[in-house]
């Protein structure tokens, strides 16, 4: 077992596993036994300025942000080869540091190695365009790397949206110093070595692991950066801005979430219910766009509740490194307690426990930080769990009479992520579609990613779009270049004489 022994990790900077400068390490528990898992270098502020430096000198020195696209790309579908070899060891280091499931954690590797080969195939395929004007001018743009990227990330998907970053950020030629989250940074350290393996040059990716007040902090103040890139809550998203934008730093947020799953009438009641339960669930609910409200149509409003108790009752709770494992803990004891407390108030309000609410009873379960999965029904748009982000297994379903209605609930929280609408009408489908706020919408699914797509949100969900074609260049700038092509000499000061052209 992985978990018998203590792995240690140290900081990656110029190409070298390095202690940190005070000897500091800090550990990694798993969540589903308390036990620790790792033992991590800690990075104070001190080491991200040299990372910086060296992810600097690294993009000065042109080693990646000059060699042709197509050896970037080949070094980056390496990197996705890699990934894919050694997918279920790395699930299993994801599992014993967020909880998991390995059913979860391994199959999303095939993902995080699709990012890496979409963007290898993007590298030489980077170019900008020719503008006409007037004829005495020809003008063009050139797409350059924005330079030293510092990416901070979350621990609930930790090497996928590393990955969502990483590969775009290295496909434009730019150098990252990345930091985890303090909670599951095992995975995202791995693709150091799985990166220097592959042949990504020295100082083109360093790896800070911290905690987000000291290390994160640090990453964001610092001015050398030429963008910053957060995944996190939006708590975390109104802090780093204060800090970066202090250095006009550029910056990209995909911050939470409150994703409804809207359910009309027509639908296949079961295969809704199914949805909703892969919507709200996996992950154990701690995703950006879980499903974390069901808008039910009234008429099926009971029948939904009553099929979808029914369904979560089979969810298999248990140890995330056990195959037959469908749910595990949530990631630490303080998410536990906060996601009960929610629950709590939520009855204070009137809402209804139609399943779940409580850690689940029996042995296996005491030391780890286990919840049932949760239906809060009879839940309205005043309380508490209908407008906050739990980030937790637990679904509210509200009812709904209207169509107009349904858009009016599933727009009424300050977030605008994910949107799943479950329905057979077309029409409807999309008027629904066109009508919600949220970046990313679903009809009859939930859940669905690919490098291909934008991803990112609205409102308090942030702002950028992370994946697809259209969206490389949020790591590149357009440089101008103007040419004279006329032949006759310009002498400003010498002309005389009105209707000229100054600009
Ligand atoms: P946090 O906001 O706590 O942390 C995100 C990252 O920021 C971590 O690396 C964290 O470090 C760091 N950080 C925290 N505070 C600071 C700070 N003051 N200065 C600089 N860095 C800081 O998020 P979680 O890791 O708890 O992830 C859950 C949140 O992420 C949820 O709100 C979820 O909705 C959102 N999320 C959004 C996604 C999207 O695509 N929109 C996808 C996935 C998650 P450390 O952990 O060490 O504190």
């Amino acid at each position: 077992m992985i978990e018998e022994k203590t792995i240690q990790y140290e900081l990656l900077i110029d190409g070298e596993w390095r202690p940190s400068k005070s000897g500091d390490y800090f550990d990694v528990e798993n969540p589903a036994t308390g036990n620790t898992v790792a033992r991590m270098a800690n990075a104070g502020p001190e080491d991200v300025a040299e990372a910086v430096r060296s992810s600097e000198e690294a993009f000065n020195r042109g080693t990646w942000s000059t060699m042709s696209g197509a050896d970037r790309g080949k070094i980056m579908w390496d990197i996705a080869d890699r990934i894919e070899e050694r997918a279920m060891e790395l699930g299993m280091l994801e599992s014993i540091s967020n909880g998991r499931p390995i059913s979860e954690t391994g199959s999303q590797m095939s993902v995080v190695a699709s990012y890496f080969r979409y963007f290898a195939g993007v590298c030489d395929k980077i170019q900008g365009s020719t503008i006409p004007t007037t004829d005495s001018h020809f003008n063009y743009t050139v797409r350059v790397p924005l330079g030293v990227v510092g990416q901070l990330t979350p621990w609930n998907h930790p090497l996928m949206i590393a990955s969502k970053k990483l590969a775009p950020a290295l496909a434009a030629g730019c150098t990252v110093v990345l930091k985890p989250s303090e909670w599951a940074p095992l995975t995202p350290t791995e693709i150091g070595k799985i990166a220097l393996d592959a042949g990504l040059p020295p100082g083109v990716l360093n790896i800070v692991n911290g905690f987000g007040p000291t290390s994160g902090k640090a990453l964001a103040s610092d001015p050398r950066l030429g963008k910053l890139d957060l995944t996190g809550g939006t708590e975390t998203g109104r802090a780093v801005a204060q800090i970066a934008g202090a250095n006009l730093t550029p910056l990209q947020f995909e911050l939470g979430g409150k994703a409804p799953v809207i359910v009309f009438d027509d639908v296949d009641v079961d295969d809704a219910v199914n949805g909703c339960a892969f919507a709200s669930f996996i992950a154990s609910g701690q995703t950006c766009i879980q499903g974390s409200r069901a808008i039910v149509h009234r008429s099926i409003y009971d029948q939904f509740v009553e099929n979808l108790a029914n369904k979560v009752s089979t969810i298999r709770i248990g140890d995330p490194t056990d195959p037959q494992t469908q749910m595990g803990p949530v990631i630490s004891g303080p998410a536990h307690d906060r996601i009960l407390e929610y629950v709590q108030h939520s009855k204070t309000e009137g809402a209804r426990v139609a399943y779940g609410g409580k850690k689940p009873s029996g042995d296996e379960y005491t030391s780890g930080y286990f919840l049932e999965p949760t239906i809060l029904a009879d839940v309205n748009q005043n309380m508490r769990v209908a407008r906050e982000e739990i980030f937790g297994p637990v679904v509210c379903v509200i009812p709904f009479d209207t169509e107009d209605e349904a858009v009016e609930i599933a727009n009424d929280i300050p977030y605008g992520l994910g949107c799943s609408i479950w329905t057979r009408d077309v029409a409807r489908a999309h008027r629904v579609a066109n009508n919600v706020i949220a970046g990313i919408v679903w009809i009859n699914d939930h859940h669905r990613l690919h490098p291909a797509i934008p991803w990112g949100g609205f409102k308090d969900s942030g702002y950028g779009r992370e994946g697809s074609l259209d969206f490389i260049h949020e790591y590149t700038a357009a440089k101008y270049v103007c040419v004279r092509v006329d032949t006759e000499s310009v002498d400003w000061y010498g002309a005389a004489g009105t209707g000229r052209r100054l600009n």
